[in-house]
């Protein structure tokens, strides 16, 4: 019998109703004839409130008590959905990360999947029950409980896959498949059958967050087949394959954006050997990751201005520790914004392409909108933009490059 792991995600378990709908779906795969192990998320919001009381009681977000408290969400819809299981006659049991047990390092808030024990999972699956699992926890080295970070739960379930075998992951969500861009945003966005494993990571870690990026990694990494569907029909939803199997490949796929960046200006730093790594050895130092740069042509020769990113999340902490370096620097000013959206188009067509960038560059030109920063690699273009043109800028991507459904 084939094995197949199921994950719903945080819309799909909003609430008892919905969990009933999800029980179905899982009781029609087995039916189907498959081995069925399931992954969760925890109800839609619960995280976010869950969160919120951390910080309330004045806890960090890399703390073993952070993860005590957020990881309870998942515990509750495991519960619920093996009880529903049970109520409509199909055999389950609900898992914590713990007992079967998922084993990871012991970064809080961030941890990474070490390593899954299948003995109990096996168990179940050959006494005729789905196992509930719950996505996004685990277990440090120190016997803590930790989280895999925000959207884990996808990583959760890929991980399970991996470890089982399993002929397929299912990712059910609230749109039934990935999209040329966020259906959300851009309405003649269309839905790809199937994308690549290195084109779905670059869009999952530039901000599409339909995939948490390192379930894509795990995926590559092991090969293995992963779906995103529709909890609400049976539509088929998109593959993520390897290249060798697309047939036609576009110039550019999909556009994806991320409002989660913040931009940094030392202004009047100088300009010699040296000053670039006394800025970025301190912020590594400080762990925050540095993704765009920009230096400015020097005006006077002795001086230039240097712009770079990171995340919002850091920025307060990045711009302490470069004030914290003021004399050594000798900036004339450090100026900050974190009113910036990065928009980026991706497509492994563009090895074999010329004129992606320009063809992006002249886009936002036509609309008026300025671009502060880009960055490039072998299979995309990202730039840097004032956050209020996200959707004008993914608007006029997306009809440029020929995206838009007919
Ligand atoms: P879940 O709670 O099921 O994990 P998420 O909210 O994490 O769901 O991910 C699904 C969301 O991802 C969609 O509602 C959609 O707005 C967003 N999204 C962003 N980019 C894309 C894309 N390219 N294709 C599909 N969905 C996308
Ligand atoms: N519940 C966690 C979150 O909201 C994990 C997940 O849903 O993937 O981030
Ligand atoms: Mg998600």
């Amino acid at each position: 019998m084939a094995i197949i792991v199921q994950k719903f995600g945080g819309t799909s378990v909003a609430d008892v109703n919905r969990i009933r709908a999800v029980a179905e779906t899982v009781k029609r795969e087995r039916d189907a004839g498959n081995q069925v192990a399931v992954v969760l998320s925890a109800m839609a919001g619960v995280t976010d409130q869950l969160v919120g009381y951390v910080a309330d009681a004045g806890g960090r977000s890399h703390s073993p008590e952070h993860d005590t408290v957020v990881a309870t969400g998942e515990q509750v819809t495991v519960g619920l959905l093996a009880l529903c299981l049970e109520n409509i006659g199909v055999p389950a049991r609900s898992w914590l990360g713990w007992q079967i047990p998922v084993h990871t390092d012991g970064v809080h808030g961030k941890a990474r999947i070490e390593k899954i024990d299948t003995d109990a999972l096996e168990q179940c699956l050959n006494a005729g029950q789905v196992p509930v699992i719950p996505g996004f926890q685990g277990i440090s080295p120190e016997g803590r409980i930790t989280t895999l970070g925000r959207g884990g739960s996808d990583t959760s379930a890929v991980a399970v896959a991996a470890a089982l075998g399993a002929e397929r992951c299912d990712i059910y969500t609230d749109v039934d498949g990935v999209y040329t861009t966020d259906p959300r945003i851009v309405s003649s966005a269309r839905k790809m059958e199937k994308i690549t494993y290195e084109e779905m990571l670059e869009m999952a870690s530039l901000g599409a967050k339909v995939l948490q990026t390192r379930a894509v990694e795990l995926a590559m990494k092991s090969n293995q087949r992963l779906q995103v569907r529709s909890s609400y029909s049976d539509v088929p939803g998109t593959l993520v394959v390897d290249e060798d199997e697309i047939v036609e490949q576009e110039m550019v796929s999909g556009i994806a954006y991320s409002r989660d960046e913040a931009k940094i200006t030392l202004v009047q730093v100088a300009d010699k050997p040296g000053v670039a790594a006394a800025i970025f050895g301190p912020l590594a130092e400080a762990s925050i990751n540095v993704d765009m740069i920009v230096q400015n042509v020097s005006a006077d020769g002795q001086t230039t201005d240097l712009t770079f990113t990171v995340t919002e999340a850091d920025l307060e902490r990045a711009v302490e520790t470069i004030a914290a370096k003021r004399d050594e620097l000798e900036y004339a000013d450090l100026v900050s914004d974190s009113k910036v959206v990065k928009v980026s188009v991706i497509g492994v067509g563009m090895r074999s392409h010329a004129g992606v960038a320009q063809r992006m560059f002249e886009t936002l030109a036509e609309k008026g909108i300025n671009i502060q920063v880009i960055s490039t690699s072998e299979i995309k273009v990202s730039v840097l933009v004032a956050e209020e043109y996200t959707e004008l800028a993914l608007r006029a991507l997306h009809t440029a490059y020929g995206l838009d459904a007919e």
